[in-house]
């Protein structure tokens, strides 16, 4: 098997922020947007209203350290402030592209950011671009915005948010800020997370409850599936684009995306990976003198595993924290080598014995290969390989930089032959029952899984 084409890791898609009557919201943004910035490290950007009304953005390429210096934020001034962080998936990753992005129609101008992948975006760009419309980027959010704008009445955003969101199908977590008001929409699926805590006075909304704890805000509650939330000086507000379409949340944000400190819908990450863990020792108990996880994300369910097991778990892998992530390394050869220097094993931990690797997912087996060749360098006498989610097999279409089928390992082939090409002595994975029942949940995206997607895909099985 030939996946040396491919790249290995899957990739979060972008993270959003909004912050309403908050003192000195830049600052709290520059925090809270830290707290996100395991969601893209591409570019960030942040849009504040400052005290005159006026919306300044300020946006760039790379980390949020570095985007948001001191001069940087000695410019902007605010208690209202929408912030992103960002990850290209579909998109080509041109500055263009970075958000919020700032746009002008006829009821005045305001800023949007989001995250999520629109699956009818084709078809509605298509749409508005016979009645002259154009684009600037290629991103879903500039969609959203011209259909927005399209309806706006000068003083009633609302009213055409609702229509606009309502056309989109497809997974999506939008921030606004128009008129001095605080905007926020959720897909009706309710793919990605989106929570809205208390701060004083104040309100903050994030994609995840890690950065409403990074501000010491109190958590309210999520954005429904299909809810439009107004804050202002009202107050907040909820309104309805869409009647929910169930709860579809992405299994992979409990699996690997969300920090194990946040919860989603309740549910803490953490508790859910290690019960994922305890779930796969019941399913799949391997002989083993110790439990070493794949750092970092698998760490609580390899927890959950030696709990189980009554393994002891060991550091039989090390990260090395200040190695570029492997997905920058352009050729192959250079991605192997980005592999060796990201993760080495701890010799004196692992030689002469047998090792459970747990890993939260294979998308394309070339890390798991080397990490499975590394500990045998290293004196592991078994490598047994847990991998505490089913076999990943179809592509996302709502926002997950996967690639095309072909580009899956486990998508034509068998646990026996991906356990022979990563070299393993035994490769396991855990059911789709037991994710469920690690969740609690009686519904989730798990259609990377299954193959059963939660909405049309309009022409995007072509990539089948
Ligand atoms: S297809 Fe997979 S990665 Fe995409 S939203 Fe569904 S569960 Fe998440």
């Amino acid at each position: 098997m030939d996946f040396s084409h491919c790249f290995e890791e899957l990739h979060e898609e972008c993270g959003v922020l909004g912050i309403y009557g908050v003192e000195d919201a830049p600052r709290k943004a520059f925090l809270a947007l830290q707290a996100l910035q395991h969601r893209g490290q591409q570019a960030c950007g942040a849009a504040v209203c400052d005290p005159a009304g006026n919306i300044c953005v300020h946006k760039g390429a790379g980390l949020v350290k570095d985007v948001f210096t001191e001069s940087a934020l000695a410019g902007l001034h605010g208690s209202i402030c929408i912030g992103h962080v960002r990850y290209p998936t579909t998109e080509v990753g041109g500055m263009e592209n970075i958000q919020p992005f700032m746009m002008s129609c006829s009821a005045g101008r305001f800023a949007l950011a989001h995250n999520g992948n629109i699956v009818n975006a084709a078809d509605i760009k298509s749409r508005l671009e016979a009645l002259g419309h154009l684009f600037n980027t290629t991103s879903d959010s500039e969609l959203f915005a011209h259909l927005i704008g399209m309806g706006a009445k000068k003083g009633d955003w609302a009213s055409s948010i609702i229509p606009a969101a309502n056309q989109l199908d497809g997974a999506f977590c939008t921030v606004m800020l128009a008129d001095g008001v605080l905007y926020a929409c959720r897909d009706k699926y309710g793919f990605r997370p989106l929570s809205i805590g208390r701060l004083g006075d104040g309100y903050v909304i994030a994609s995840e409850t890690c950065a409403l704890n990074a501000l010491k805000a109190d958590f309210i509650r999520d954005v429904e599936p299909g809810e439009l939330i107004s804050i202002g000086p009202d107050g907040l507000k909820s309104l309805r684009h869409s009647h929910s379409a169930g709860r579809r949340m992405c299994a992979m944000e409990y699996i690997y995306f969300a920090r194990p400190d946040s919860d989603i819908e309740g549910c803490s990450v953490h508790a859910f990976r290690k019960r994922t863990g305890r779930l796969l020792y019941q399913e799949h108990p391997v002989p083993a003198d110790i439990v070493a996880s794949v750092p970092e994300s698998s760490m609580s369910a390899a927890i959950g595993y030696a709990e189980a097991g009554h393994i002891p778990l060991e550091m039989g892998l090390l990260k090395n924290m200040y190695v570029a992530r492997t997905f920058i390394q352009p050729a192959q050869s250079m991605r192997d080598i980005g592999v060796r220097m990201k993760l080495s094993p701890v010799r004196s931990i692992v030689k002469g014995r047998r090792i459970a690797v747990i890993d939260d997912s294979i998308v394309r087996g070339t890390t798991s290969r080397q990490i499975v060749k590394m500990l045998r360098d290293a004196g592991a006498t078994e490598v047994h390989m847990l991998i505490a989610s089913p076999k990943y097999a179809w592509p996302c279409f709502y926002g997950i930089d996967t690639g095309t089928r072909d580009q899956l390992i486990g998508a034509d082939h068998t646990e026996q032959e991906i356990c022979d090409y990563i070299g393993a002595d035994s490769l396991h994975y855990l059911s789709e029952k037991a994710l469920f029942e690690a969740s609690g949940r009686a519904e989730l995206c798990t259609a990377c899984f299954s193959g059963r997607y939660p909405t049309e895909l309009y022409g995007h099985e072509n990539q089948f």
